[in-house]
């Protein structure tokens, strides 16, 4: 199985990338946003407890994540592989990662990091705003929270996958096709 992890800030076109990705590679797609997401709608507890988190710009806590990502893994089983997308977002879920792929002896196979500046990321994020309707791109001040969150708690992962030589950096600045091109020949090397 490869364990590939989608990496990068809010709003650098992640979603859209991994529906190419997923599709050439034969590999589950995992969102924890959407999955969170789809607590809200459904009115689940968890939904309702992640809901005001989201909408400020937070974070939800590490073992809700967590306990999604290994429940996805064990009942998904006839890929060649996960592609995670927003997970891991924090040290401590970079490092519980790691355990529970060493469960089944497995571990990260290469982390893909879409890197786009701080003020693409607000224009990318408005321009979504139009068209998806998600709360957590209509208020200027939770987006301003989302690129704080970032920088404090998940752009430290950058370390950690670089020193473990599995951290690959693509220019997301460039149209969606030269991105996807950029990603395409990165994954063809695993
Ligand atoms: P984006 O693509 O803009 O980064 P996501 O859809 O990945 O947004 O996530 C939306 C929100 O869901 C995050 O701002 C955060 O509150 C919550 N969330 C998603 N993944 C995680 C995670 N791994 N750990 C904690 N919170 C998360």
């Amino acid at each position: 199985m490869k364990y590939y992890i989608l990496f990068g800030p809010p709003g650098a076109g992640k979603g859209t990338q991994a529906t190419a990705m997923v599709e050439k590679y034969n590999l589950h797609h995992i969102s924890t946003g959407e999955l969170l997401r789809k607590e809200i709608a459904a009115g689940s507890e968890l939904g309702l407890k992640a809901k005001s988190l989201i909408d400020a710009g937070a974070l939800v806590p590490d073992e809700v994540v967590e306990g999604m990502i290994e429940s996805e893994f064990k009942s998904i089983k006839d890929v060649d592989g996960f592609l995670l997308d927003g997970f891991p977002r924090t040290t401590l879920q970079a490092e519980a990662l790691d355990r529970i792929l060493a469960k089944s002896s497995e571990s990260v196979t290469a982390v893909v990091s879409i890197m786009i500046p701080d003020e693409m990321i607000k224009e990318r994020i408005r321009h979504r705003a139009s068209i998806e309707g998600r709360a957590d791109d209509a208020k200027e001040e939770t987006i301003d929270n989302r690129i704080r969150t970032y920088h404090d708690k998940t752009e430290p992962l950058v370390a950690y996958y670089t020193e473990k030589g599995k951290y690959h950096e693509i220019d997301g600045t460039g149209t969606i096709e030269q991105v996807r091109q950029s990603i395409f020949d990165t994954m063809d090397k695993f």
